[in-house]
């Protein structure tokens, strides 16, 4: 199993790890006193003010020589539109020939340049798994590692960098 030594903590980390938000960044730009109001928030969807509509998906990262890929939980907004087709496929276990969807990246991942409003689709799967987030083919770094795939080494700097994270990171 892939594991490393932290330089920062010098502990021994196992597994391909994951980092996810549990709500795009809009919603915590509602005030917190109006939350209840305005938004709803589910593990897998979000509304706000009946007008932005979000879904959490995958963003996934092929790593050099591993079956599993390192992912991303991020959040996408959808058209209204799509968004009721989503939620009209939730519990259908059969859906991925329905999309993909386009969708705006509302997850500020800040180990990278700014990546919020990066354009996406959004690939629905079946059996209840979370869909697939495809970044546009850019040169965004986080759109070239997404394309290219990244080692071993790399998820290590990756995790590290979260896990410890400087001070005014998101
Ligand atoms: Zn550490």
């Amino acid at each position: 199993m892939f594991a490393f030594r932290c330089r920062t903590c010098k502990q021994v980390h196992e597994g391909i790890p994951t980092f996810g938000w549990d709500w795009p960044l809009q919603y915590l730009e509602v005030p917190e006193s109006e939350r209840t109001r305005r938004c709803f928030l589910s593990a897998d969807t979000c509304v706000i003010d009946d007008e932005f509509f979000f879904v959490r998906g995958c963003l996934e990262v092929p790593v050099v020589g591993e079956q599993q890929a390192f992912s991303w939980g991020v959040w996408t907004s959808l058209s209204q539109e799509n968004f009721r087709l989503y939620e009209d496929l939730h519990d259908v276990p059969k859906r991925e020939h329905h999309g993909p969807f386009f969708g705006w990246l509302c997850s500020h991942i800040w180990i990278y340049p700014d990546t919020m409003n990066l354009k996406t689709m959004v690939h629905l799967r079946d059996d209840g798994i979370r869909p697939f987030v495809e970044l546009e083919p850019t040169e965004h770094p986080l759109a070239v590692e997404q394309r290219n795939g990244i080692t071993l080494d790399r998820v290590g700097e990756i995790y590290e960098k979260m896990i410890h994270p400087p001070k005014n990171s998101g």
